[in-house]
């Protein structure tokens, strides 16, 4: 063979085998990614339940999952696909955060988000907004452009505007099915000692929350809400709360809880599971449900959490009838459910 052929085709072997081990190594390093959403727990009576309301829950619970999962395809961060996953469940009627939120006591809607990065436990939460179409989306503003962890009410509203957020008349969250819930809910508390507060013992939770693992292995959680139905004088849950009822942290999970929020608060529900896995070595599932079964449950605590690891290994717990919830793990189709 002449010279000039021969270091041709050794070029050339050289290059087909480069490409082939870049390849090979490219997917030795392919992390997994993976998404879990929920849009509430609670008492999910068959009554209310109707099969077409089953269909239409699941329906959107799928495309919020899916959505959030083709951002972190895409290799898009954990933060955003949180974000894209729950803008889709706040902009729908059927869950008790934005546009169908619950109503309080006086008739108004007062929403809470809050938003969390794994990696750098930076944080964004508002509280008592009602005038913010996607109050998920002012958390993410108040983590990325504010020096705060936390803005509440009118306040909030002000940061909003001073970041181009327009803001929106209250009425625009109303539903006709979540005012015949209040007037219930009234009824229920005018037979009691109204100051107390007490909630109806079938509460429906319908608060939305996300929990996502990126491909650069980072982890973030959030989740938004209307609250409790008929809550007065300034009410916050633990829905904006670092720790209770969002958490998210690299050395260990991200958590976002619904239920009802009280007990989270005390319990630092979302912020216990993290340390459980971290520090105990526990797994997401044996963590989460410990603290749901067997430290929320006897303290007459209703609600449920959805956990992801930074391994994208995914736990859904509740210790009510049901949570809406769906889950995307890696390389796998949506997996949507509400009962046990
Ligand atoms: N945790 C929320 C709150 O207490 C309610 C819910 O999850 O439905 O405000």
């Amino acid at each position: 063979m002449k010279k000039p052929l021969i270091i041709f085709l050794t070029i050339f072997i050289i290059i087909v085998q480069a490409g082939f081990s870049a390849q090979a190594q490219a997917k030795k390093e392919e992390k997994p990614f993976a998404i879990a959403i929920h849009g509430g727990a609670g008492t999910m009576s068959k009554a209310y339940l109707t099969p077409e309301k089953e269909k239409a829950y699941k329906a959107k619970l799928k495309q919020a999952v899916d959505t959030g999962y083709m951002v972190l395809k895409k290799g898009g961060s954990s933060v955003d696909a949180v974000i894209a996953a729950i803008r889709i469940l706040e902009h729908s009627p059927l869950f008790n955060a934005g546009k169908g939120a619950v109503y309080t006591y006086e008739e108004t809607h007062e929403l809470d988000a809050s938003i969390m990065e794994g990696k750098t436990l930076n944080a964004g939460a508002v509280a008592g907004v009602s005038k913010i179409k996607s109050p998920i989306q002012l958390a993410k503003l108040v983590m990325d452009k504010s020096e705060h962890v936390m803005l509440s009410g009118q306040g909030a509203e002000q940061f909003a505007q001073s970041q181009g957020v327009k803001l929106i008349d209250n009425h625009w969250f109303d539903t006709e099915s979540r005012y015949k819930s209040l007037q219930e809910a009234k009824q229920i508390i005018l037979q009691k000692d109204a100051s107390l507060m007490e909630q109806p013992v079938d509460y429906k939770f319908g608060t939305v929350g996300a929990v996502a693992l990126d491909r650069n292995g980072d982890l973030a959680a959030g989740t938004s809400t209307g609250g409790m139905s008929a809550k007065r004088f300034g009410r916050i849950g633990d829905s904006p709360i670092i720790g209770a009822g969002t958490y998210a942290n690299n050395d260990s999970c991200a958590v976002s809880a619904t239920g009802h929020g009280e007990y989270f608060i005390r319990y630092h529900v979302a912020a216990d599971i993290c340390a459980r896995v971290q520090y105990l070595k526990k797994s997401v599932h044996e963590a989460a449900t410990t603290v749901i079964q067997e430290v929320l449950k006897p303290a007459g605590g209703n609600g449920g959490v959805i956990v992801i690891d930074t391994q994208g290994e995914i736990a859904t717990v509740f210790n009510t009838e049901g949570m809406y919830r769906a889950v995307r793990a890696y390389k796998q189709d949506a997996k949507v459910a509400i009962y046990k």
